[in-house]
């Protein structure tokens, strides 16, 4: 794929699997501009008690303010929430690439259709994480992405 560099998901999973080894939820999100990091981050619910610390959330917060987010890629391990891909949107950033959706998904066409490129990559590493941690700790990830 043009433009999708797998370092990048390489650090996703990394940051990933730093917050599962903390007891949180396993998702990493990097921000960066072609190669170069700008930000990045992980889920940090269960580690800051803060319910919309999203790995996405927790990425844009550490970056910082940004003038522009149009040249810039958001990737994550997983496939964003709505909350995730509202500021997506809200913030003007045109590319995400995401490690995989098969644990959780259905955002796409909300992104692709306001103009967003949406990259899946389908990582073995995120998605084996991310299901591993499911079946550890169904009632945190319900809580994550508020299912009842
Ligand atoms: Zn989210």
């Amino acid at each position: 794929m043009p433009n999708v560099n797998l370092h990048l998901i390489a650090r996703c999973y990394d940051l990933a699997r730093k917050s599962y080894d903390e007891g949180g939820l396993p998702i990493g999100s990097v921000l960066a501009r072609g190669a170069e990091v700008i930000g990045e981050g992980h889920n940090q619910r269960v580690q800051h008690g803060d319910p919309i610390a999203h790995g996405e959330m927790d990425c844009l917060r550490n970056a910082g303010r940004q003038p522009s987010y149009a040249g810039l890629t958001l990737y994550t391990s997983l496939s964003p929430c709505m909350m995730c891909a509202g500021t997506i949107v809200q913030f003007g950033i045109r590319h995400v690439v995401i490690a995989e959706n098969t644990n959780f998904g259905g955002n796409e066409d909300f992104l692709r259709e306001r103009g967003v490129r949406v990259d899946i990559v389908d990582d073995p590493r995120c998605t084996d994480l991310m299901a591993r941690f499911i079946a550890e700790k169904p009632a945190l990830w319900n809580e994550d992405i508020a299912a009842s």
